[in-house]
């Protein structure tokens, strides 16, 4: 590919997830692809094979993600809810880079399937890798769901948004 095609194209990245709800880490990866490329599209994903129930909808968790990258200035930084195969999405942004976080060999394992189907489909656009800072290389959604479920506190591993609607949501649920 030339220079001039790969320009007009732009420099997009795409950062898909669940993200029920966002979290610290999450937002890590989402603030360090912001520094590399000039514009990120956070995908949502609204309809998931693999995680089947979710505890907020996709517009819910959108709008968490939104509240948080407000508050933390990102201005290269956008959200949106997605519905389609992610290379689909990330064609209609003219993204060439699907940027990921990598905590444990755990993830190592789904994504290296994931990058060789989403190779299959489309090798036009390149999956990026991220490492986990070390502070959240423990953090996932999950967990939090847990914790939070019991009472534990999560201040400081999701923005106060998603610690409130965490609170909200899980209230009655003991
Ligand atoms: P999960 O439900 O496992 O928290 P998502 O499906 O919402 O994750 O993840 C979206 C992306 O964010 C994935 O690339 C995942 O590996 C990454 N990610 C999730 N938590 C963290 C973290 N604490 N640090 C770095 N990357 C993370």
């Amino acid at each position: 590919m030339n220079s001039e095609t790969t320009a007009g194209r732009g420099n997009v990245a795409i950062c898909p997830g669940s993200y029920d709800p966002v979290t610290n880490g999450h937002l890590d990866i989402i603030a360090r692809t912001a520094t590399i490329f000039d514009k990120v599209v956070v995908g949502v994903a609204g309809r998931t094979v693999r995680k089947q129930q979710t505890l907020f909808t996709a517009e819910e968790r959108a709008e968490l993600i939104e509240a948080a990258i407000a508050d933390r200035g990102l201005e290269n930084v956008e959200v949106e809810v997605f519905r389609n195969l992610l290379v689909d999405f990330a064609r209609s942004h003219g993204a060439r880079a699907v940027v990921k976080g990598l905590r444990a060999i755990s993830d190592f394992e789904y994504e290296l399937e994931m990058n060789q189907i989403n190779r299959r489909l489309a090798d036009d656009i390149e999956s990026v890798y991220l490492f986990a800072s070390p502070e959240y290389s423990f953090l996932s959604s999950t967990g939090v769901k847990e914790m939070a479920t019991f009472g534990a506190d999560i201040s400081e591993l999701v923005p106060a948004a998603a610690a409130t609607a965490l609170a909200e949501r899980l209230a009655g649920t003991n």
